[in-house]
């Protein structure tokens, strides 16, 4: 008998492959992560809050990625006008 997906699931409940390894409740790893992020508010208050504290413990390195991202804008801006 060839191995199942996983012990309940044949195949992944949200992409319908067995690509990825199974993660939890039917489903692969990247569905699940995927799911998460779209069903749990809580999970991303968690990472804005976490990137938050990482801004606040690193100011001197946000100051820097913030200033790239602003130059990165403006100069999709200037393109697209
Ligand atoms: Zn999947």
């Amino acid at each position: 008998m060839k191995k199942q997906w996983s012990k309940k699931y044949k195949k992944c409940l949200k992409c319908k492959t067995t690509e990825n390894k199974h993660y939890a409740f039917g489903m692969c790893n990247i569905c699940y992560g995927r799911n998460r992020w779209k069903t749990k508010p809580d999970y991303r208050e968690n990472i804005k809050r976490l990137s938050y504290e990482w801004r606040e413990k690193h100011p001197e390195r946000w100051k820097v990625i913030q200033s790239k991202a602003i130059k990165k804008y403006m100069e999709k801006k200037k393109v697209t006008e």
